[in-house]
């Protein structure tokens, strides 16, 4: 079927491309030991962000969902020298296995993971002097996602690039009848980002590994 196409040309590709590396398998294999779902990025998605990164010389990121660390060990990875990322999430036990794996990666030095509910350490982060962020990737609930949207708008700056993964559902964002939070979440984030002037944005269907989604690439323009 379609999944098993999808699975076998990522994982040519990966062979081909992305480096065999230990840290992100046992960041992944610490997590799923943990309980934890697996809805971290795929590997080829982590090296997108990775590039897009570079690309863009991001030096702070934002980061909304840690899960087990698996994205934010290819971010940190991605920052230049002095470059740190600040990573949200709200269950403690998570967290605590991400600055595990982070650790065991060597990058603790340029991660800070931040425990608590979004809406209540999103407002911490300006006076810690952490704003403006470079690049803020949007990856925890989706029923948040308008909310998060305000608040990436608020610590950014122009020039800066925000992401948001799984904005595709399966195809369900193009169900205007839909009465799933998260199918909402990603409808009134991109209603929010098409009213908004100081965005520019387009969306990108993805197939592969984690199925079929996709995800919003922005940038602040003013
Ligand atoms: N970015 C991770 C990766 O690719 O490896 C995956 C993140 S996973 C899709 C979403 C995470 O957001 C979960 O670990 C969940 O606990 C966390 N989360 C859910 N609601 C949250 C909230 N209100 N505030 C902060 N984190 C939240």
């Amino acid at each position: 079927d379609s999944h098993t196409t999808w699975t076998a040309v990522d994982t040519y590709f990966n062979n081909l491309l992305l480096p065999a590396d230990q840290y992100l398998d046992v960041a992944l294999s610490d997590a799923a030991e943990a309980g934890m779902p697996m809805h971290n990025v795929s590997p080829s998605q982590g090296q997108l962000i990775a590039l897009l990164m570079r690309m863009h010389q991001s030096k702070s990121v934002l980061e909304i969902g840690t899960l087990g660390g698996y994205s934010t060990i290819w971010i940190a990875r991605a920052l230049p020298e002095g470059g740190r990322v600040i990573s949200l999430e709200i269950d403690p036990t998570r967290a605590e296995v991400a600055r595990k794996s982070i650790a065991r990666a060597g990058l603790d030095n340029k991660v800070e993971i931040i425990t608590g509910a979004a809406v209540d350490t999103l407002p911490t982060l300006a006076a810690k002097g952490y704003a403006p962020f470079d690049f803020i990737f949007i990856d925890a609930d989706k029923p948040s996602n308008p909310i998060y949207l305000e608040w990436a708008l608020k610590l950014s700056r122009a020039g800066t690039v925000i992401f948001a993964d799984n904005v595709v559902r399966n195809g369900a964002v193009t169900n205007a009848d839909s009465d799933d939070a998260n199918v909402k979440g990603v409808q009134q984030f991109t209603e929010l980002i098409a009213k908004e002037t100081r965005l520019s944005a387009t969306a990108i269907q993805t197939v592969g590994e984690k199925g079929y989604d996709g995800f919003i690439l922005a940038i602040v323009q003013s």
